[in-house]
């Protein structure tokens, strides 16, 4: 199995819990690398861009809100597998759905609040990556 790369974003939720810490401990003992990483905090139209897939969706607005209404912090995570490791990592959309020992078992608050968003796709980790990170803030 080929070392990839995924796009990762700890999400509000999660940063105004102070919870960066013990999410990023779940991706490191998972034996993922966070080879960049920065807190930032997106306006509407960026966080409307980034998940513009979703814009014919009922929960665009309320997605957008949410993720625009305070920090977040953007990581290019490094592994075998990245994409999938993350997600398993990460656990269920929905937390009441996610397994036990997963980031969204353990911390999401609800299906919009859950915590975590990972790349579904290697190609579109590709894109989400370009989408935060110029190739020299990247050091695997
Ligand atoms: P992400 O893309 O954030 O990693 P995901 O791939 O598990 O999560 P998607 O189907 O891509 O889920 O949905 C993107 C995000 O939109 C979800 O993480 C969640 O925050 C939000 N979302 C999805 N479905 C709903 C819903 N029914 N109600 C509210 N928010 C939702
Ligand atoms: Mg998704």
């Amino acid at each position: 199995m080929a070392v990839t790369r995924t796009l990762s974003i700890i999400k509000p939720d999660a940063t105004n819990r102070n919870l960066t810490g013990k999410i990023n401990a779940k991706f490191e003992e998972a034996g993922l690398r966070i080879v960049a990483q920065k807190r930032i905090r997106l306006t509407k139209e960026q966080a409307g861009k980034f998940y513009e897939v979703h814009k014919e969706r009922p929960f665009y607005d309320e997605l957008t809100t949410f993720m625009s209404s305070a920090p977040v912090v953007v990581q290019v995570l490094e592994g075998e597998n990245a994409v999938a490791e993350n997600r398993r990592v990460m656990g269920a959309t929905n937390p009441a759905d996610a397994d036990p020992g997963t980031i969204r078992k353990e911390f999401a608050l609800s299906m919009g609040e859950n915590s975590v968003h990972g790349s579904d796709s290697d190609e579109n980790a590709a894109i989400e990556i370009a989408f935060f990170f110029a190739d020299t803030e990247i050091v695997g």
